[in-house]
């Protein structure tokens, strides 16, 4: 068997019981097989495959706190310090019913990749809770991430690891997770990104993940001929990478027409109106089923559906595994030209293969989505400054950071004779510097 085979083998026999892990390992390592060829014997002496899918360290920990009916609650928290061969750990906490070990996995691996793709100095790691802040009052909220921090503090640090906010995780959770750590550790130092701009918030972090997806989506399509204003875009999610990309679509010229969240999705066919977004999700924390109070020609449809409306682009934000080989069937029939992941890993395995097939240009997450580590890393930058740049400053160096992202995954997938195959580009362009540094650095 070849050396790829024998380690999916392996990673599959060690970690059976995580289908999200085995998934992204699978997808990696099949579309690195020109590279990994290429260095066969090298890289089997060095065990240089079974060192990049084993985390560094993994640490699972009790989040134990108090309900504001004096219930104690215990949730389970996770950080996985993945690889930290071109930089500090870099990756978000994502706070959510559904997560467990093999998601977290799933997330510091991809992280990985993404975090090489930027160009800049920051390895991978993600971590998270199976806590809900859904329905939970601020100090509730606030409970819980004392806790979570009080134990997570021992574990990272401004040039250790460098967490971040995901799903659940916006500024407040950041803002009582900072201030926890502060108090713990006497320490002032940028240990988290994606904090308030009174405390050392980077302007334009908000918005980076989103505005990045537009701003990679716009040169793919370019270098292929399409022009983004005009297009009619389907979107899914309506949380922090949801909203911004909506933002940023309708400013290139684009229309929205759909939003979800996880009770239904709204189709608007005149364009969504995102101050009626913002309100609903930033300030009320409410659910898309009252966005008919302000848009009553607007529909709602309980469960999921936003990939059957006719489309130019599909722009998934919201979770794993939600673009489904029969989404892709309908995209396709509906003329879709282009899928850009601002989620990590959205698309199924086989609707990916489906889409590619069928010739739709596909970005993967590991790069259309890469803008918000890679402003996070700006943030880190200010904060060693103890500095603040612009907003301008900060868009403009974001925007050149996605369209090098685009350049260097169309290089690479040229190179290995897979022009188009932005799949199998980005794994390569970013598998490449860190395998470089993990070669350099010795068996560690
Ligand atoms: P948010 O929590 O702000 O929003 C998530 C959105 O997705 C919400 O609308 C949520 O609906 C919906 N959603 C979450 N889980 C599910 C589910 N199981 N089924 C259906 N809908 C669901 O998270 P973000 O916008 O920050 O993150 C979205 C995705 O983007 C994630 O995959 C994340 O890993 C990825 N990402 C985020 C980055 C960032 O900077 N924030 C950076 C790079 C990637 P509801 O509110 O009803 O749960």
């Amino acid at each position: 068997m070849s050396y790829v085979d024998d380690v999916l083998a392996l990673v599959q026999k060690k970690n059976a019981s995580e289908p999200e892990f085995l998934q992204a390992v699978e997808e990696v390592l099949n579309s690195l097989r020109p590279v990994i060829e290429a260095n066969e014997e090298k890289f089997r002496k060095e065990a240089l495959l079974e060192r990049l899918t084993e985390p560094e360290r993994q640490v699972k920990f009790r989040v134990p706190w108090v309900d504001d009916n004096g219930q104690v609650q215990v949730n389970v928290g996770y950080r996985v310090q993945f690889n930290s061969a071109i930089g500090p750990y870099k990756g978000g906490i994502r706070l959510h019913p559904s997560v467990n070990i093999g998601i977290i996995k799933f997330l510091g691996f991809e992280q990985i990749f993404k975090n090489s793709l930027t160009g800049l100095p920051i390895g991978g790691g993600k971590g998270g809770s199976d806590f809900d802040p859904k329905g939970k009052s601020d100090r509730e909220v606030m409970a819980f991430c004392q806790s979570f921090m009080t134990e997570l503090c021992r574990h990272i640090g401004a040039d250790t690891d460098v967490p971040a906010g995901d799903i659940g995780t916006g500024a407040r959770e950041i803002g009582y997770m900072f201030g926890q750590y502060k108090r713990i550790r006497n320490l002032y130092e940028g240990v988290l990104t994606g904090k308030g701009l009174s405390y050392g918030g980077s302007l334009a972090r908000k918005e980076a993940t989103g505005y990045g997806l537009l701003y990679l989506t716009e040169e793919m399509l370019k270098c292929n001929g399409h022009d983004i204003k005009g297009k009619t875009i389907v979107l899914s999610g309506a949380g922090n990478v949801a909203i911004y990309a909506a933002e940023k679509a309708a400013e290139l010229g684009a229309k929205v027409v759909t939003m979800s969240d996880s009770n239904g999705w709204i189709y608007d066919a005149e364009g969504i109106d995102l101050n009626a977004i913002k309100e609903l999700k930033e300030v009320k924390r409410a659910r898309l089923s009252e966005y008919k109070n302000y848009r009553p020609n607007a529909e709602y449809h309980e469960g999921r559906g936003v990939f059957g409306v006719k489309c130019d682009i599909a722009l998934p934000c919201a979770t794993q595994n939600e673009l489904l080989l029969e989404d892709a069937k309908q995209l396709v029939a509906n003329g879709c030209i282009a899928v850009a992941e601002g989620a990590n890993m959205p698309t199924t395995l086989d609707a990916t293969k489906y889409l590619q097939r069928n010739k739709v240009l596909f970005a993967p997450g590991k790069a259309a989505n890469a803008g918000g580590v890679a402003t996070s890393a700006l943030e880190m930058s200010q904060n060693s400054e103890r500095l603040s740049w612009s907003f301008e400053e900060v868009d403009a160096k974001l925007h050149d950071i996605m369209v090098n992202i685009f350049h260097s995954l169309d290089n690479a997938a040229k190179k290995y004779g897979a022009e188009g195959d932005y799949v199998a580009g980005a794994n390569i362009a970013g598998f490449e510097k860190v395998v470089d540094a993990m070669l350099a650095q010795g068996v560690v």
